[in-house]
């Protein structure tokens, strides 16, 4: 459906609304009307997103939607660097609400507060009221990153625009390089290089992302047998699962088939799912992640440290490796805490049997700093920035395995 758009003057604060009752977005935008605001309702995602630009001053959102995870939309407008104000929404109780507004701040979005819904009109307007008192100064522009539309990513797929980089793995006790790293990206037509944060949180909130994470598999397995180092062994594959693909409980029998097809041994390739995400999706992620691991396909637990999951919590999760966030590997020099984390994390890997990677390595120090503290692998521009694949295929004949 299109939204529902009443333009005023030109000066106005601007609400963007986005509730999948229709009656809720109209009367909150009536209210909001009535106090001198323009407003947009919108009951869907894809609505949302393309009505979200600069004029927006303040969003109110709806975090329970049949079709839309309210709190996958919050994440997304973090990773955008939203700084529109919000106004929560929902028909929880109130410690939801309250959670879900500490997440907010978290992801550095600005909440002025929430409404439980159904709620009473003067409470909307109370909140609204405050809001315009406050913010008498035009609104400090979001960063641009162009919504994308559920149909611009498929056709990117149909013509084949989205394509792979490979960072290269290197073991840091021998010197040798052990894997890669497929990341997409998308070769726009008009926009150029695209990366990944401009796309895949809205392939995820689209519902593209199972597609698109078929499409990366299928072009990684076809690819990955061109790469093989020095000593004649076959790079292994890593390769980045959003964790809303971990409901798809036909993944792992799908995943080993198109391995097969494609003659690539499951224990060549690594499925790297983030800590954040494991942590929410723990309950399906098990099913999956163990047949998976049954099938002998390694685990990675990517951003390691960044999702605030105790051991605790992963310790059931079968993973093989976990990769130390690059926050942490960035901070070491200076931060005597991301040193703690990072050969606490090394130390507890070890404990329970996995291998641990450090990415985003810069630096000889930061190298150097971990091979004595025993990590495993390390990736990195220090070695190589993701690379096309006849970069890469030119890159592993120049490399000369070293000692570190
Ligand atoms: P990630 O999985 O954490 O990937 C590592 C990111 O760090 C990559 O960004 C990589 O280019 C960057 N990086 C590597 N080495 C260094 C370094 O030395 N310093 C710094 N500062 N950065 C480094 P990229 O390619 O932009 O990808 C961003 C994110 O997009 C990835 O983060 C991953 O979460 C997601 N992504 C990429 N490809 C896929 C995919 O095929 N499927 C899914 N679901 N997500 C993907
Ligand atoms: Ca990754
Ligand atoms: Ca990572």
């Amino acid at each position: 459906m299109t939204p529902t758009k009443i333009e005023d003057s030109k000066k106005s604060p601007h609400l963007l609304i986005i509730d999948d009752e229709k009656e809720v977005g109209e009367f909150a935008g009536i209210v909001a009307q009535s106090l001198g605001f323009e407003f947009t309702a919108t009951t869907n995602a894809g609505d949302f997103l393309g009505a979200l630009n600069d004029d927006v001053t303040l969003i109110m959102m709806d975090l329970m939607m049949p079709d839309m995870d309210g709190i996958e939309l919050l994440r997304l407008l973090g990773q955008q660097k939203c700084k529109t104000t919000l106004i929560l929404m929902s028909g929880y109780d109130k410690r939801v609400l309250e959670t879900a507004e500490e997440l907010a701040q978290t992801l550095g979005l600005s909440v002025a507060g929430h409404l439980q819904k159904p709620f009473r009109l003067p409470e909307l307007q109370n909140l609204l009221k405050s809001y315009a008192l406050l913010n008498v100064v035009a609104p400090v522009a979001r960063k641009a990153s162009k919504a994308v539309t559920k149909e611009e990513l498929q056709r990117a797929m149909v013509r084949e625009e989205l394509v792979l980089h490979y960072q290269p793995q290197l073991d840091i006790a021998t010197g040798r390089v052990m894997g890669v790293e497929a990341l997409v990206r998308w070769q726009h037509p008009e926009r150029g290089l695209v990366f990944p944060d401009d796309f895949i949180p809205q392939a995820e909130v689209l519902g593209v992302i199972d597609e698109l994470g078929w499409y990366v598999a299928r072009l990684a397995l076809s690819e990955i047998r061109q790469f093989v180092n020095s000593e004649g062994e076959q790079l292994k594959l890593s390769l980045n699962v959003s964790p809303q693909s971990l409901h798809d409980l036909q993944l792992p029998d799908t995943f080993i088939a198109l391995a097969r097809q494609y003659g690539v041994a499951p224990e060549n390739v690594v499925l790297e799912i983030t800590e954040s995400g494991l942590i929410k999706e723990l309950a399906s992620a098990l099913d999956i992640l163990t047949r998976l691991r049954m099938k002998r396909v390694h685990l990675s637990i990517d951003d390691f440290g960044t999702g605030y999951a105790m051991m605790q919590q992963l310790r059931h999760v079968p993973a093989t490796e976990l990769k130390i966030d690059k926050s942490f590997v960035h901070d070491m020099h200076q931060l005597n805490s991301a040193r703690v984390v990072v050969r606490k994390t090394i130390e507890i890997g070890h404990e329970l049997g996995m291998k641990i990677v450090a990415e985003g390595v810069e630096t000889r120090e930061q190298l150097e700093f971990l091979r004595l503290n025993g990590c495993d692998i390390a990736q990195g521009y220090y070695f190589s920035r993701p690379i096309s694949t006849e970069a890469l295929l030119e890159w592993i004949k120049n490399y000369v395995p070293r000692n570190f």
